[in-house]
Parts: C-alpha cells; structure tokens; sequence
C-alpha cells in the first residue's frame, strides 16, 4: 500500500489516494494531532513514559499546514504554521487516519460500538 496522490480539498482538509484504489479525507486537525513524532506522542525511554504537556491548540498556524514532502517512500513529512516539522507519517499512519464513511465505520466497529 502506497499514497498515491495527496492534495488539499479545502483550508481543513486534505484528500489522499491510495494504489490500492481507496481515497478519504484527513482533516489537518486530526493530522496534526496524531503527529508521530516523539514530541507530540511522547516516548518510552528506560521503561519510563515521557508525556508530553498537553497540545495547546490555540497556537497561530497550528492547523495550518506549509508543506508536504515525501520521505524515503515510505512516509511524508508535514509543516505546520506554527513551525513544527518533526512528524514522519508512514503510510500505515495516514491510511489509519483515513476519515472515508467506510474507514470510521470500520474502526467503531472495531471498538465495538
Ligand atoms: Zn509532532
Ligand atoms: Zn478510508
């Protein structure tokens, strides 16, 4: 599974599409809060667990994404307005962030509702 085509569908929402013929909508806020990077999600170091302060999500540009740039092909890598750029997307993490009816469907079910 690879990213095909990334574009922005509107100031809030990207649209991807993937080889394996799906395509879903991200919104940059939930992008932005599921960063991967050790910042944003925290880090287990000797088996103790960072946690990183709370997002504040009022910071300026927060949502605002700058850029886009393909990593390696297996990832890409986001900026932000507000200067960060420390997050690797790998495909796996896009793709679970799809918000297609049938991916939020698929994953209510997986928690069971
Ligand atoms: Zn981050
Ligand atoms: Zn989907």
């Amino acid at each position: 599974m690879r990213l095909k085509q990334l574009k922005q569908n509107t100031s809030t929402e990207l649209q991807l599409s993937w080889d394996d013929g799906h395509s879903g909508p991200i919104s940059l806020q939930n992008l932005r809060d599921f960063c991967p990077c050790a910042g944003c999600k925290g880090e287990t170091v000797l088996f103790r667990t960072y946690v990183p302060p709370s997002p504040t999500t009022n910071t300026p540009g927060r949502y605002e994404l700058k850029g886009a740039d393909p990593v390696g092909g297996y990832a890409m890598k986001f900026s932000w307005g507000d200067g960060h750029d420390l997050g690797i997307y790998t495909w796996e993490h896009l793709r679970s962030l799809c918000e297609c009816k049938e991916c939020l469907k698929n994953r209510s079910n997986a928690l069971g509702q």
